[in-house]
């Protein structure tokens, strides 16, 4: 297996994009949302890709979506990444519609499934974990 030394490689925060980092620094999930149109956009832009307003404001959205897709990485030969695997990647459906790039945290592979109800995690930057199963919650509480 290759070894490095190398960190692994962080995203480039610009202008435009600085916000939504700072957010994630904070445990919030900033979108962008256009006054125009009244829509949400991710990722980051200097303008509003419906409608091509530049009013746009950064609100925090809930944390809370659903899996869209997953795949799981079985091998990665970049070596900063060749001791993580598997590992998942995952489209999330966020609730306010935009759909980001991401992994689900603290998860047993195999329970990953397509729709699957997730909240952005409060421990790891820009990753979701489960919300716990509908049918568990409603047994405890009976
Ligand atoms: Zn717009």
């Amino acid at each position: 297996m290759p070894e490095t030394n190398r960190p692994k490689p962080l995203p480039v925060v610009t202008e435009e994009n600085r916000p939504f980092w700072e957010g994630c620094q904070q445990g919030k999930l900033l979108l962008q949302y256009c006054i125009e149109c009244q829509r949400y956009q991710f990722y980051p832009r200097l303008y509003c890709m419906k409608c091509g307003s530049n009013s746009l404001r950064w609100v925090e959205a809930s944390g809370h979506g659903v899996i869209y897709s997953y795949t799981i990485i079985h091998q990665n030969k970049s070596p900063e990444f060749v001791h993580d695997t598997p590992y998942n990647v995952a489209i999330v459906q966020l609730e306010e519609g935009p759909r980001m790039l991401s992994n689900i945290v603290d998860v047993d592979l195999t329970e990953l499934r397509v729709d699957l109800p997730v909240i952005m995690s409060d421990k790891i930057l820009f990753c979701f974990h489960l919300l716990p199963k509908p049918d568990l919650c409603n047994s405890y509480l009976a």
